[in-house]
Parts: C-alpha cells; sequence; structure tokens
C-alpha cells in the first residue's frame, strides 16, 4: 500500500513538472533571436553576407555551410595569406584556391602583414572572388614589426603620436595595396582601446574615409570587435562609402553577426549601402 502511495505521488510530481514547465517555456535560444532577425533584414531586402568567416578551430567548410542553411547567412570563407600565416606562397595560395573552389561559398583572400604585395602574384590573387586587409600589422616609427593584437609589441608611449602614425598607416594601406574591403577597421590595441571615441577624432575618422573614397574600398562592420562605431559608419555612408558585414571567428563559433546587423539599424544602411564581390 505504502508502495502504491509513493508512486502516485511520484507521478503526481512529474504531472506537476509537466505543467509548470509548459507555462514557463526555457528562455529563448539567443540564436533564434539572430536568425529572426537575420530572416527579417532578408525580407526587407538585405543580403546578409558574411564576408569574413576562416576556417578556423576545427571548423569544416561543412559545417559552416550547416550553419549557413540554418542562419540565412551567406558566406565569403577567407584564408590568411602572409609571414607567418598558413599560406605564404604562390603555390600554396594556388594550391588552397582549388581545394575549395566548387563550395558554394565566396573565396577570400585576406593579405596579411605588408609584405603580401611582393609575395602574390597578381595571376593567383585573382582566383580569388576578393581580397581584404587590415590595418594592425605595421612597423611602427622606430621600425619595430608590429601587430596591434600583440600586447608586447605594442608601444604607445603618446596616444596622439600613436594614433597619427596610425591614421597615417591605414592611408598608405588604403593607398597602395589593391584591395576590396579594409577589415577590422579602425581596431584599437587594448591598452587604449577604452578611448575610442575620443581618440578618433573628426579629423582622424576624416582621413580614413577619404582614402576609403579615394581607393574604392569597401568598409567592414565587424561583428568580434564591434567596430567601427557607429558614428565612424554614419560619417562613412554620408560620403558614399560602401560597406561588408564580418565576423572574423578566432575560433569554431560563427555567431550571428550581432554587432553588425545592430548598426544596419542604427545607422539607417540600406540595401544598396553594401558592397559584393
Ligand atoms: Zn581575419
Amino acid at each position: 500500500m505504502t508502495h502504491y502511495i509513493i508512486n502516485k505521488l511520484f507521478s503526481l510530481l512529474f504531472l506537476v513538472i509537466l505543467f509548470t514547465g509548459c507555462n514557463n517555456p526555457a528562455p529563448k535560444n539567443p540564436g533564434d533571436t539572430g536568425i529572426l532577425k537575420i530572416d527579417s533584414l532578408t525580407k526587407a531586402g538585405y543580403e546578409i553576407i558574411d564576408l569574413h568567416a576562416h576556417l578556423k578551430g576545427g571548423l569544416t567548410m561543412e559545417q559552416l555551410l550547416e550553419h549557413s542553411q540554418k542562419t540565412g547567412i551567406k558566406y565569403g570563407v577567407a584564408v590568411n595569406c602572409g609571414v607567418g600565416f598558413p599560406i605564404q606562397n604562390d603555390s600554396d595560395l594556388s594550391e588552397y584556391y582549388h581545394s575549395v573552389k566548387d563550395y558554394p561559398v565566396y573565396h577570400g583572400m585576406q593579405a596579411e602583414g605588408r609584405e603580401w604585395v611582393n609575395t602574390f602574384s597578381p595571376d593567383t590573387i585573382a582566383l580569388f572572388d576578393y581580397v581584404f586587409t587590415d590595418a594592425l600589422t605595421y612597423y611602427d616609427h622606430k621600425g619595430r614589426r608590429t601587430r596591434l593584437w600583440m600586447k608586447n609589441e605594442v608601444f604607445v608611449e603618446d596616444a596622439d603620436s600613436f594614433m597619427n602614425y596610425y591614421v597615417n598607416q591605414i592611408v598608405e594601406i588604403l593607398n597602395n595595396e589593391s584591395i576590396d574591403i579594409y577589415v577590422n577597421p579602425t581596431f584599437l590595441p587594448e591598452i587604449i582601446r577604452e578611448r575610442y571615441d575620443e581618440l578618433w577624432t573628426e579629423n582622424r575618422m576624416q582621413k580614413v574615409i577619404d582614402a576609403l573614397t579615394g581607393n574604392d574600398v569597401a568598409l567592414e562592420i565587424n561583428a568580434r570587435y564591434k567596430i567601427p562605431s557607429a558614428e565612424f559608419i554614419k560619417k562613412a555612408k554620408e560620403h558614399g562609402v560602401k560597406f561588408t558585414l564580418g565576423t572574423n571567428n578566432g575560433a569554431d563559433d560563427l555567431g550571428y553577426l550581432e554587432y553588425s546587423l545592430q548598426i544596419i539599424e542604427k545607422c539607417g544602411l540600406e540595401p544598396d549601402d553594401f558592397w559584393k564581390p
């Protein structure tokens, strides 16, 4: 008898849990919100293309395509090319291209460092749908090879002098390297990152924007670092700069381009404001 009562109690408890569960569904997966957003933008005429995806952290092309299917994001997959990166010469670059060319994605080349212009031939570069670079690697005023994401390679004695030199580097890159997109744009090293709005003055923004329009280079809205700022993007739009969306995933998580999509709304970007390979 006792056994019977215990069993009944357990059944009742089970029903109570089931019932409350139905009334209080688990909070929505953040991915669902992202997918709904992508869907509504697509219906409004935007083509959501992430042109800065990497096969990193074990991410395979098949997994990327699965994510694309699930989210509605189209992808451009970029290979990192340059000193210290997986692809360091022309024949490796060509071999890579032929190994991925049949996948239904855009094929991008991320040119790294400043040496790339003399490392790869125009014919091999031309196999790709697009080429981009960032301005995170350069030689500083004392000739030190600087990578802005490496703490031990960044020397900021005076933030304004650093910024002036950096802005000149960006402008030089845009003027002299044949690229389609400027990525990780306006990135600041960690030591001065919190001062972004103060250090990216009107005048500095304008110099970069003029170099973008003068060289017909698109500007990436980067989801990983949440850059450039809305202010920068609004100003760039006023001057006719075209934009792209980019994740720059460091691991196997491609995400949902949250920052980039927020910026579309915040800055009133329209489907025509985007560049496409
Ligand atoms: Zn990248």
